[in-house]
């Protein structure tokens, strides 16, 4: 059984490639066996939905030969029967592992494209992964228990999807963004391993790996530390690469700091299967005063950084190509990028704005802390350090990928790194406020509580990241199991003692009963399954995806509804 692949006629012989989930299988129809049968098979086309009956024969022996890229390419079958379940039309794209058909287009035809190997093997492998994580859980005494996924609407994380409740009236539940309160109540309640492979639910802008709707692994567990947590998350991880494709990761997994991920990389996501480093030349330009080059003076003098990254010679350059870096720059939301070419034995720098003004003792440090050699770039980013460290970070990314220092795609080498001492709350310098980096039950390190008041944004939190080949792939913490510190976290965030009661009173209670210390995280399962099967787009390991603009081209959800459903629902919509 299975569909019409393509169709040839060789010798007076009809041979047809049939479809089916697990491959490929070529089929003849010979005049000799069945001539009527043979007039038949002409009536076939792409896609048919057919069965058939007949002998199994030896390619080579019917004087054919073998394909090696398939697992049935040394057989073929001698069709003796023959039914049709049912005729397609011409599909709107070929049924091929690999087409240009735009994706709008795909997912308006899902179904057909569904039918496609790629993405019949992308399920296949992420239906693998959710056996092995579930086994995994399992073998070590975690429960899988549901949480709802209509919620109480909590401001301050992510944007939530709302849903009017009929049965009273104006109110709203919330989309579940994830399962993170009910997870904790769980460790309080006493069962102290929970998982669950859960749908969230984020109304955020979308970009290329994000979806409104995402899956995530979800795991809480009592009585431990960060250690604890990571050691039974690799275990989890080294075994689904191991299941899924059969790679075998290295343990346990290099765990870097947030900052010195930022002063390195620029990221709090660094892909290190390659080099670019980023150099710090703020505390060394201070010390020099900014070394003759009032740019760096006037940034040092606001507080702002200056940071560098190295062109090595072996990957040179034509200067239109340097130009065309200035452009990628300005894409990331810089000015431009300063550049210096090292020459005459490091004591001149050319094509350099910066080469009249510098001092021969700062650029002698410069090129002693960049350790270059004639012929090297270093650019230069220098200013407030957010943005000093995305448009550096980006540029290293475009540089790797441009200089094919990553591969695309697979094989690739495996890079699993965790990201750990993150900051408790990030600072909004326009509203002056702070928000949490992670969410606001996360704990900070011990010692840290009493800043909380003083001085928050010197405090750090027990939050690791997981972050494979430059993705975050996960993301946990030791959670706080302290109604005092939690109090004082959400007062730091501006929470007003009242709000804190009306908005997570049901948390606050909990922990008044005994609650376990607790800690736990959540891996993207879409973005995984996306890395693990060498995908380009989550679209491509999620069945029925939304689309950029967050519809869906298949039911052209989402839709408008009448105004009697409205009524019941006590909405009103405005023109
Ligand atoms: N609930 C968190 C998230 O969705 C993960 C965690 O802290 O376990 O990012």
């Amino acid at each position: 059984m299975g569909w019409v692949q393509s169709l040839r006629d060789h010798g007076g012989r009809r041979f047809i490639d049939l479809r089916d989930r697990y491959g490929i299988t070529q089929i003849v129809f010979k005049p000799e066996t069945d001539a009527a049968l043979h007039d038949r098979s002409h009536e076939l086309r792409s896609e048919w939905c057919i069965g058939i009956r007949g002998i199994v024969e030896d390619r080579v022996k019917n004087g054919g030969s073998p394909n090696p890229k398939l697992s049935t390419g040394e057989i073929e079958i001698d069709v003796g029967q023959l039914e049709i379940f049912s005729r397609s039309e011409v599909p709107p794209f070929e049924i091929e592992d690999k087409i240009d058909t735009g994706e709008e287009k795909r997912l308006a035809h899902r179904t057909l494209d569904l039918r496609r190997r790629t993405l019949q093997k992308n399920f296949a492998l992420r239906h693998r992964v959710a056996q092995s994580v579930r086994s995994y859980f399992d073998e070590n005494s975690f429960l899988e228990i549901e949480t709802p996924a209509l919620v109480k609407y909590t401001p301050g994380g992510a944007r939530n999807f709302l849903v009017p409740s009929r049965h009273v009236p104006k109110t709203f539940f919330a989309l579940a963004e994830s399962p993170q309160l009910f997870k904790q109540m769980f460790m309080m309640a006493g069962f102290d391993r929970y998982f669950q492979i859960v749908k969230c639910f984020r109304d955020e802008d979308l970009r290329g790996d994000r979806q409104p709707e995402f899956t995530q692994i979800d795991a809480e567990m009592s009585f431990v530390n960060e250690s604890i947590v990571q050691e039974m998350m690799e275990g989890m991880l080294v075994r689904v690469f191991k299941d899924a494709i059969g790679v075998e990761l290295q343990r346990p997994f290099p765990i870097i700091s947030y900052d010195e991920a930022m002063s390195r990389y620029g990221s709090d996501k660094p892909d290190t299967r390659f080099g670019l480093e980023h150099i710090d030349l703020t505390a060394l330009l201070k010390e020099l005063d900014g070394g003759g080059v009032p740019l760096f003076q006037e940034t040092l003098k606001k507080g702002g950084i200056v940071k560098a990254m190295v062109l090595p010679k072996k990957h040179e350059m034509s200067r239109m190509e340097l130009d065309r870096l200035e452009d990628v720059v300005k894409q990331l939301g810089g000015a431009g990028l300063g550049r210096a070419k090292v020459a005459e034995g490091g004591k001149q720098w050319t094509q350099s704005p910066f080469a009249k003004m510098i001092n021969a003792e700062a650029l002698a440090a410069v090129n002693q802390a960049c350790k270059v050699e004639d012929g090297d770039v270093i650019f230069f980013q220098f200013g407030k350090p957010k943005l000093v460290h995305s448009i550096m970070s980006g540029l290293r990314l475009h540089l790797g990928s441009q200089l094919g220092l990553v591969p695309k795609g697979l094989p690739t080498p495996w890079n699993v790194l965790w990201v750990v001492d993150f900051p408790l709350f990030e600072h909004d310098e326009d509203s002056k406020t702070f928000a949490a980096a992670h969410h606001p039950f996360t704990s900070p390190k011990i010692g840290d509580e009493d800043r909380l008041k003083t001085d928050p944004g010197s405090c750090k939190a027990r939050a690791y990241d997981l972050v494979i080949n430059g993705n975050e792939i996960g993301g946990g913490s030791i959670r706080i199991h302290d109604s005092a510190v939690q109090s004082k976290v959400f007062d730091a965030l501006g929470i007003s003692a009242e709000d804190q009661e009306r908005k997570f009173g049901f948390l606050l209670q909990a922990l008044q009963y005994g609650p376990p210390p607790h800690g736990g995280i959540a891996f993207g399962l879409d973005r995984l399954c996306m890395l693990l099967t060498g995908s380009s787009s989550i679209r491509d390991v999620i069945a029925f995806p939304k689309t950029q603009k967050g519809t869906d081209p298949l039911t052209h959800a989402p839709t408008s509804v009448d105004a009697k459903q409205l009524r019941e629902l006590h909405i009103t919509t405005l023109p």
